[in-house]
C-alpha cells in the first residue's frame, strides 16, 4: 500500500514527466546517456544514475544533486538514448522544480539569476556585469576584481554590455515565460 510519501513523490515524477515531456519508464539503465555527457565527470551522479533515482521515487536525492546544475543543455544524452528518453529537458525542468522549491544552493540560485537577467536584458551575457550581479548578490563586492582589471586592461573583457539586435524579442520571450508561470529574472 502506497504511503502519503510515495503518493507525493509520484505526483511529483509525474509533472516533471508532464513538463519534460518525457517518460521516465522507458529507460532500461544502458548507460549511453552517461558515456556520450561531456559534464558527466564533474556531476556527483551522472544522467543514467538521476533518472534511476527518478524510476525509484528518490525525488529529493535527484532534485538536490549537483547534476541538473553541471548539466550542459547540450542534448548529447537526448539524441544517444535508445529508448527516446528526453534525459535534457528533465535535466531542465528538475532545475526550475529545484528553484520553485528553494532547495537548491544560494549561490547556484545567484549565478542562475544573474545569467537570465543579463540575457533578458542584453540579449547575450555581458561577463563584467554577470559577475558583478553574482559577486554582489551573494556577498562579496571585491572577489574577481583582481582578475577582471587586467583583463579589461588587455581588452580581454569589456566593461560595457555589447547588445544585440532583436532583444525586444528576447524580452518578449521572458515575458511570456513569466505569464505561463515561470519566474522573471
Ligand atoms: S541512454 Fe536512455 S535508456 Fe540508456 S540509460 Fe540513458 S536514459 Fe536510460
Ligand atoms: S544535456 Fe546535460 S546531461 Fe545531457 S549530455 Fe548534455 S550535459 Fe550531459
Amino acid at each position: 500500500m502506497l504511503t502519503p510519501t510515495d503518493h507525493r513523490q509520484k505526483a511529483l515524477i509525474n509533472k516533471l514527466e508532464q513538463e519534460a515531456g518525457t517518460s521516465i519508464n522507458l529507460c532500461y539503465q544502458c548507460g549511453k546517456c552517461t558515456a556520450g555527457c561531456p559534464a558527466a565527470f564533474a556531476m556527483d551522479y551522472p544522467p543514467r544514475q538521476v533518472i534511476r533515482m527518478l524510476q525509484l521515487g528518490l525525488t529529493e536525492m535527484a532534485l538536490n544533486s549537483n547534476s541538473i546544475w553541471i548539466c550542459a543543455s547540450c542534448e548529447t544524452c537526448s539524441s544517444r538514448c535508445p529508448r527516446g528518453v528526453d534525459i535534457a529537458s528533465l535535466m531542465d525542468t528538475m532545475r526550475r522544480e529545484a528553484l520553485k522549491r528553494g532547495t537548491t544552493d544560494k549561490k547556484v540560485a545567484a549565478f542562475n539569476k544573474a545569467f537570465l537577467s543579463n540575457v533578458k536584458n542584453f540579449g547575450r551575457t555581458f561577463e563584467a556585469g554577470l559577475l558583478l550581479q553574482y559577486n554582489l548578490t551573494t556577498g562579496q563586492p571585491l572577489k574577481d576584481l583582481q582578475l577582471g582589471l587586467p583583463m579589461m586592461q588587455r581588452g580581454k573583457a569589456s566593461p560595457l554590455p555589447h547588445k544585440i539586435k532583436g532583444r525586444g524579442e528576447i524580452k518578449k520571450i521572458f515575458e511570456r515565460v513569466a505569464q505561463i508561470g515561470g519566474e522573471e529574472p
